[in-house]
């Protein structure tokens, strides 16, 4: 399984830091946890979409695109590390931006990623919550390109089988970061939402046959469909490298039930989770992603799911521009 073979851009800030949370630990008595840095990508404050634009965006290039289409929700890190992206490269950028949650707070609205979408000289869009996205990006993408561009466009999350890539390649190197350092890991744990997170994570990691199960804390499907969605995803990215069937079924697991009321919707337990982490580790969450998959976390080590002895490793997705848009959110008492 080689990498290289497929057009890369260079431009994450990488490895990203593989560190141990003691106070974290501490607090709550249970395993050492233990945490990888993707929130330190770099790219408009980094985050999981990092990784995964160095293949697309070297794809889009490859092709002489001068333009990228992507959407997301209002508050979307993808959408904005997309923005900063394109600015790197000099290409335009235009982006639809699904309203999911009904919000109408204006900082939701306008602040946290969208202020820096336009920061990074991104045109969006809104379309409302249920569009057919795919299919709105495609009309828009006629319309540039009738006006003479050409488009690239990239799927929600920037999760098809080449931003995957990028997370095979993360499960590379973490394995090199935790045999460097004599860690054994016996879980990995993630956000997991368009799916290319943990499809392109249990790729690399069944392909070196490193036996760390990973658990995705899902962010807005039911547990069967996220699974599911991750397990296509994975199969395509397993055939693209050359080793179709690597993954099965049963290595795709999600847990589904911190989600609360539906995506982009902070629960209590999202909420304690963004200020454990603030308080006791100076690390900062997202409300939407990384805070529930920390839920998920911290409830399995309190539960005793995740034992004493064991070492659990989180990987940080990002996300924290977004709190900027929920503010009033962190403010309320929960
Ligand atoms: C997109 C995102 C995720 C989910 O990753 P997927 O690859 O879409 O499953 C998790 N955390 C943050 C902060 C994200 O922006």
């Amino acid at each position: 399984m080689h990498l290289s073979r497929f057009p890369r851009i260079f431009l994450a800030h990488l490895p990203t830091p593989l560190e141990r949370m003691d106070r974290l630990t501490a607090a709550l008595g249970g395993p050492e946890i233990w945490i990888k840095r993707d929130d330190c990508t770099g790219l408009s404050t980094g985050g999981n979409k990092t990784r995964k634009l160095e293949f697309l965006m070297a794809e889009a290039r490859a092709m002489g695109a001068d333009l990228v289409i992507t959407q997301g929700a209002t508050q979307s890190n993808h959408a904005r590390q997309t923005a900063a992206f394109a600015a790197r490269l000099g290409m335009g950028c235009h982006i639809l931006l699904e309203d999911r949650t009904g919000s109408n707070d204006p900082n939701y609205n306008s602040n946290g990623n969208v202020l820096l979408d336009h920061l990074h000289g991104a045109v969006t869009e809104k379309r409302p919550g249920g569009a057919d996205m795919p299919a709105e990006m495609e009309a828009v993408a006629d319309g540039l390109r009738a006006d003479g561009r050409t488009v690239y466009i990239i799927p929600g999350g920037g999760s098809n089988a080449t931003g995957a890539l990028g997370y095979v390649n993360c499960a590379f190197e973490l394995l090199g970061q935790a045999n460097d350092r004599g860690l054994v890991i016996d879980h990995l744990v993630t956000a997991t939402g368009s799916a290319g997170t943990q499809a392109g994570l249990i790729v690399g990691l069944k392909a070196i046959h490193a036996g760390i199960p990973l658990l995705g804390f899902g962010v807005r499907a039911p547990q069967a469909k996220q699974e599911e969605n991750v397990f296509a995803l994975a199969q395509r990215t397993a055939e693209k490298l050359g080793c179709p069937g690597v993954v099965l079924r049963e290595d795709v697991v999600a847990d589904c039930s911190y989600v609360g009321q539906g995506y982009g919707i902070p629960r209590a337990d999202t909420i304690e989770a963004i200020r454990l982490f603030a308080e006791l580790e100076g690390i900062l969450l997202d409300p939407v992603y990384s805070g529930k998959a920390a839920a998920g976390l911290i409830d399995y080590c309190r539960t005793g799911r995740f034992r004493m002895g064991e070492r659990v490793v989180f990987l940080h997705t990002g996300g924290s521009a977004a709190l900027f848009g929920y503010d009033a959110a962190l403010r309320a008492e929960v």
